[in-house]
């Protein structure tokens, strides 16, 4: 003959065997709402500010990061439409930022060139956080969304490919969410340093379509 010993579990019931074998089920609804995180995916629009994607801009990217804009609108307007997050990551530095040593003075913080360029609108339920760094998880607030939003998935945009795209990707995958880099969604200032990124961010593990 066989018992059963019920008991509330976490997230579902317990049933002790009599042999101290546990068996868990999920509750229908608890298990619904956990697949449907697994297929969160969050847009991360990168550096797509005044001083990278604009010709007056400090550091501006040239017309590859220009040719990148309609392809990025799209993707954040189909984000939207399934679902996912939008979290926009933008360069915000102090004026006297260590940065500044290796590149020329750009997207200080407040500034025209740290703004999201134009052609790009942020609606209410879109994210930005501020970095200072190449990966957009250095002291950001973006893990904290990824994981409070259930983001399973992440897609990334933007510039630049091999900077910014490149360690905020790597960095994503050391935080276990798998990565996708669109080729037609991110450009650089350097044609060879795009391509290499590209091929070494998909040796990596990143899912670069
Ligand atoms: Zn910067």
């Amino acid at each position: 003959m066989l018992f059963w010993f019920i008991k509330e579990g976490e997230g579902g019931l317990l049933y002790t065997l009599p042999g101290g074998v546990d068996l868990v089920t999920e509750p229908p609804e608890l298990k619904q709402s956990r697949e449907g995180r697994m297929s969160k995916v969050a847009l991360i629009v990168t550096d797509m500010v005044n001083d990278f994607l604009d010709p007056r801009g400090a550091l501006y990217v040239g017309p590859a990061g220009r040719s990148i804009i309609p392809f990025v609108v799209d993707k954040i307007e189909e984000t939207r439409a399934a679902g996912g997050v939008v979290i926009f990551v933008c360069d915000a530095h102090a004026p006297d930022d260590r940065e500044f040593a290796h590149f020329k003075p750009h997207a200080v913080q407040g500034s025209w060139g740290s703004q999201i360029i134009p052609e790009i609108s942020r609606l209410p339920g879109d994210y930005r956080e501020d970095k200072t760094r190449y990966s957009a998880l250095h002291k950001t607030g973006l893990v904290d969304i990824l994981r409070r939003e259930g983001v399973s998935h992440t897609d990334l945009v933007g510039v630049c490919t091999s900077i910014c795209i490149m360690f905020t990707a790597v960095n994503l995958l050391d935080l276990e969410f798998p990565c996708r880099v669109y080729r037609e969604g991110v450009a650089d200032f350097d044609l060879e340093a795009h391509l290499f990124a590209l091929k070494h961010m998909r040796m990596l593990g990143v899912e670069v379509i």
